[in-house]
């Protein structure tokens, strides 16, 4: 028999907003429990919330790169419930009207619809020694709630791959899945083919791609052994134990009238003028998207190298002002697949703390481009502008890194070198290409390194079969 799996999503993301969703305590991870706290988030009696327009904004932002409707219309809910984390007793949020409705991501071969992106604020943490953090209580999310149009986990992680790329592009999130940035929570259904959906399960917070992967893969066979087995599917909540690579039961699904919806008291419908949306719309960066395809098609670059350009924003910045500056977009686009990402990587550094001198950057690009340093000049003198924020010029003269430029030099300690060593000569001519390796090898011991090996080789070749 076989079966169809059926598949949405419900994304949480935090907003890049300096404040929280209604009061202007800092929205930030990490810091000292319970240090951004105020009447407000912490719902005390008398506080009454504002909100915050930059979170908005940002929520109008998602709802354009991801071809949804607008609407003019900001109205908030309650969601009640009882959860230590919640100090409120319920939670704002948008049931009724969600901001953005009926978009959609196109894939690869198939585009996911979105039903929804609404606005609603985070709980509080439960931390390790069982305290409660409500540092996090008030900051902005956006949920983004998918049709159930996903078939296999492939078409889920293309899918959150782009959406991750698109909302760290645009400065929406910067959806970092291990600080609970961002969240995703499975519904999966599996039917007999040409039958209606089946019973859903959902899978809440699983906490990596991966283990996306294995939670669908898991909870698809457990439906298909259940069906298999004529039992029923009971509609619940899971969770995924990365540990035993398995769902566990949780609780039985909610119904929305478990919530006691009702529109919030505290918070006055907003009208958003046209001209607050227009300018918004006017102000939308040329989507990752459509920018791969000028990468891949113009410029004729990697798949690997267009994701590593477009994995922040500071990067495709700074990729785009140097293809401006020197109109050689493979090199740049090497500079920073091979080069800055491993400078990163090495010294544990976080991409939005350095300063990228992009003026620095050209001038060294220019002077390895004409051949006056060595490769591995370059990379270090790259790695002392990201670091340090050196001037190439200075540190190349202060240093005596410049490559020989002496011609006459070069030629006459070349011929010397041939002279001196003319069994590795003959076998060179007789077909050993590691004696010409050998050969270079003297010739650069000879310049210290200080030599282009390119011009080396070119150089040994011609005076040897003179
Ligand atoms: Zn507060």
């Amino acid at each position: 028999m076989s079966y169809k799996i059926n598949i949405g999503l419900e994304v949480h993301i935090e907003l890049l907003t300096s404040n929280k969703m209604f009061c202007m305590c800092k929205s930030s991870f990490g810091d000292i429990e319970n240090t951004n706290v105020c009447p407000i988030c912490l719902g005390l009696p008398g506080a009454l919330p504002v909100v915050n327009k930059e979170a908005i904004k940002l929520a109008i932002k998602t709802g354009l790169a991801t071809n949804c409707n607008i609407d003019n219309k900001v109205i908030f809910d309650r969601k009640t419930y009882f959860y230590k984390d919640l100090p409120k007793g319920y939670q704002t949020t948008q049931f009724y009207n969600p901001i953005c409705k009926n978009g959609y991501i196109k894939l690869n071969n198939k585009k996911i619809n979105i039903k929804q992106i609404h606005i609603e604020e985070d709980a509080g943490k439960i931390s390790k020694n069982n305290n409660i953090d409500y540092n996090r209580a008030g900051i902005p999310l956006l949920e983004i709630v998918t049709q159930p149009d996903f078939e296999n986990d492939e078409e889920v992680i293309e899918f959150l791959k782009l959406l991750k790329e698109l909302l760290v592009f645009c400065n929406i999130s910067d959806c970092k899945i291990q600080e609970g940035s961002m969240r995703v929570d499975i519904n999966l259904s599996v039917r007999k083919s040409n039958e209606p959906l089946g019973n859903r399960v959902e899978i809440k917070n699983v906490g990596s791609f991966k283990a996306i992967k294995n939670a669908i893969k898991y909870e698809t066979n457990r439906h298909i052994n259940l069906l298999e087995n004529g039992q029923h599917i009971n509609i619940e909540t899971r969770k995924f134990s990365e540990n035993e690579n398995k769902t566990i039961f949780m609780r039985n699904k909610e119904k929305p009238e478990d919530y006691c919806y009702i529109k919030e008291p505290d918070i006055n419908k907003i009208i958003l003028s046209k001209e607050f949306i227009e300018n918004i719309i006017k102000n939308m960066p040329i989507l990752p998207q459509e920018k791969r395809k000028i990468y891949t098609q113009k410029y004729n670059l990697s798949n690997n190298d267009t994701d590593n350009i477009l994995s922040n924003p500071k990067i495709t910045n700074l990729f785009e002002t140097l293809v401006d500056m020197t109109n050689k977009p493979k090199e740049i686009a090497n500079l920073i697949s091979n080069e800055t990402f491993k400078i990163i990587k090495e010294n544990n550094l976080d991409i939005n703390n350095i300063y990228f001198n992009t003026n620095n950057i050209y001038s060294l690009l220019n002077i390895f481009l004409l051949n006056k340093i060595t490769r591995e000049t370059f990379k270090n003198v790259f790695y002392e502008i990201l670091i340090n924020n050196i001037n190439p010029i200075s540190f190349i003269e202060n240093n005596n890194l410049y490559l020989i430029q002496d011609e006459n030099l070069i030629e006459n300690t070349i011929i010397n070198i041939i002279q001196n060593n003319t069994k590795s000569v003959e076998d060179y001519k007789n077909g050993k290409e590691k004696a010409l390796k050998y050969l270079i090898g003297q010739c650069m011991k000879a310049f210290d390194g200080k030599c282009d090996i390119r011009l080396i080789e070119k150089l040994l070749i011609k005076y040897i079969n003179c």
